[in-house]
């Protein structure tokens, strides 16, 4: 047997905490020090040359069981695993050509219309194994920037020994993210904040560390749970097992990002092995990282700007601390560098590029005018940044569509005239009902209503 993958806080660089495995790192969710888990580079399972060759031919579940089943050995026997890989990645992972050599990987297609359900699914399928397992219950206490609310809702929705509170800010998602976490109900409260996302995450952040709440065996399902980022690497290498790279235009992928859980997913399937010559981490308005990369001084934005593709809304990206880590460096949670990370390698690997309103809404145009191809604000922030630093003279290319148009019908109504059509699962959540509870964006408000909900219900 290999040892298990061990994992530590982003906060304790020297390691003088004992390292956790997996299934402890992901019932957790953030370390009792506020940083994030990580495990070592060096410790990550290395994916070789034949194995990746035969991804070619395999689905998509096969594909994901052979990349995390590292992560679990030892915990979960191999076929209830497998299982696990087959129940949650169900739908189709469509990778299209859209002009020679450059290609859109949509992640879209789960019963959220989101990448988040990724994740989400297969975190949910986890967790619940762990729980049974010992007998115990959770609470998941989520902040989202519009999709992973939805995502983790519908994941988590009816399972037993399980309640969901998702914290949304209610001025910045569209009504068709709400409605994905406000017609749920039973085991799921859908808290509208008055405030921003970021203030959102800072709430969660500060429930998990508050002692009074213990008791409510809060976790999470942000990107902030290192649960999210593994499944969250394999998607990489299925997409390059659909693609023909070459020497000459060695891989490049585009990830439109906001708190960065999917790049770093990306970084992992890298570091595990999957030749990417480049990442192109493609922001909004929201311009801190770019700027970090020129300047070498990091900054958040704040408060946040408010730009079309509202899930990328995000002026301190969290996990921010996890890239840092991976390059030697250390960033707390407030953004503060510690130690500055191999910054030569970190630019290597990693480019980075912010993308205006404008530019997005131009984007839209461009990619259906010239390619007959129907993208959303996030995926047209990274079919711009594509063009914008001249990837397809070096690179062959594919950039992730993150949600499904018909999750932003404003904007492809006004920009291309087009609406597209609801996905099956969306139009059920049409025709409920809503049930929300408002909360400021004040910690002790915050707290009564949690524990309030909470304690009414088993
Ligand atoms: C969450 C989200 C993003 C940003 O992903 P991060 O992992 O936070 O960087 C991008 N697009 C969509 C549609 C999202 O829901």
């Amino acid at each position: 047997m290999t040892q298990p993958i061990l994992f530590w806080s982003t906060n304790d660089p020297e390691r003088r905490k004992p390292g956790l495995d997996f299934s402890d790192a992901l019932m957790q969710g953030l370390a009792p020090d506020k940083g994030l888990y990580i495990m070592r580079r060096e410790d990550l399972p290395q994916v070789s040359a034949a194995e990746l060759a035969e991804f070619s031919g395999l689905p998509y579940s096969e594909i994901a069981f052979r990349i995390m089943r590292p992560f679990v050995e030892g915990r979960i026997p191999s076929d209830v695993f497998h299982a696990i890989c087959e129940d949650a990645y169900n739908f189709d992972v469509p990778v299209e050509q859209y002009a020679p050599g450059r290609h859109i990987l949509r992640l879209d297609r789960g019963p959220t219309a989101s990448f988040k359900d990724f994740a989400a699914r297969m975190m949910a399928r986890l967790m619940q194994h762990f729980l049974k397992e010992q007998g115990r219950s959770a609470t998941i206490l989520t902040a989202t920037s519009g999709d992973t609310g939805g995502a983790v809702a519908a994941a988590f929705h009816g399972l037993e020994n399980v309640r969901v509170a998702v914290l949304y800010p209610g001025t910045e998602v569209s009504a068709r993210q709400r409605r994905q976490m406000t017609t749920l109900k039973d085991n799921v409260f859908a808290i509208d904040i008055d405030g921003k996302f970021d203030d959102c995450q800072a709430l969660v952040k500060h429930a998990f560390v508050d002692p009074d709440l213990t008791g409510y065996e809060l976790t999470s399902a942000n990107s902030i749970n290192v649960g999210r980022l593994i499944p969250q690497s394999v998607y990489y290498f299925y997409a390059a097992s659909r693609v023909q790279a070459s020497e000459d235009k060695p891989l490049a992928i585009c990830v439109p990002s906001g708190n960065f859980g999917n790049l770093m997913g990306g970084l992992l399937a890298k570091h595990m092995g999957l030749p990417v010559a480049k990442y192109l981490a493609a922001v909004n308005e929201n311009d801190e990282v770019p700027i970090y990369w020129r300047t070498e001084e990091y900054r958040p934005v704040a408060p946040s700007r408010n730009c079309l593709s509202n899930a990328m809304n995000v002026g301190h990206p969290s996990n921010l601390s996890r890239v840092v880590a991976l390059y030697g460096g250390t960033m707390d949670e407030t953004g503060e560098v510690h130690a500055q990370p191999d910054m030569d390698a970190m630019r290597r690997d990693i480019a980075s590029v912010e993308v205006s309103d404008e530019e997005t809404r131009l984007a839209i145009r461009e990619c259906y005018q010239l390619h007959k191809t129907v993208i959303e604000p996030h995926g047209a922030v990274g079919y711009c940044a594509v063009q914008k630093l001249g990837f397809p003279e070096k690179y062959t290319t594919i950039f992730l569509e993150t949600a499904h148009p018909a999750k932003f019908p404003e904007v492809g109504q006004e920009v291309i005239g087009v609406d597209p059509e609801l996905p099956e699962s969306m139009q059920q959540s049409e025709a409920k009902s809503e049930v929300n509870f408002a909360c400021s964006a004040e910690y002790a408000e915050f707290k009564e209503m949690l524990v309030d909900l909470l304690s009414n219900t088993k």
